[in-house]
């Protein structure tokens, strides 16, 4: 079973979880972790999710944890890039982190599909 994290920060929280929904098929039977207000979030959308603290207080920094740990197979992180963020570095880190650990990581909308598509073909 595949490990996926998903994470959205807040203005694009929505795009992710219509994304989720349109590819819940490919998604049904992965692990999924999320930081924590875009995991409640999910949960809504009727997913089971493990949550991880919300991103500002350290979920992307546990997310990133995974990666180095090779316990996470695929990162979403749907990044708002008009928004300022306080944990930027633990963007940047969690970033680094599936760059050093070679994790596939899609930032935006396009690149995460892209990436269902290569995960189907797998
Ligand atoms: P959140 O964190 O899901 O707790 O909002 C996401 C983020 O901004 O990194």
């Amino acid at each position: 079973m595949k490990s996926i994290a998903l994470i959205a920060h807040d203005g694009k929280k929505a795009e992710l979880i219509n994304f989720i929904l349109q590819n819940q098929k490919y998604l049904k039977n992965a692990h999924l972790f999320a930081t924590g207000t875009t995991g409640s979030h999910i949960e809504e959308a009727g997913f089971q999710v493990t949550k991880f603290l919300s991103g500002p207080l350290g979920g992307d920094a546990q997310i990133a944890a995974k990666v180095a740990t090779k316990e996470m197979d695929m990162v979403f992180f749907f990044r708002d890039p008009l928004d300022k963020h306080p944990h930027e570095p633990d963007v940047q880190m969690l970033m680094r982190q599936c760059d050093v650990h070679n994790v596939p990581l899609a930032t935006n909308m396009a690149s995460a599909k892209l990436m269902i598509l290569g995960m189907v073909q797998n």
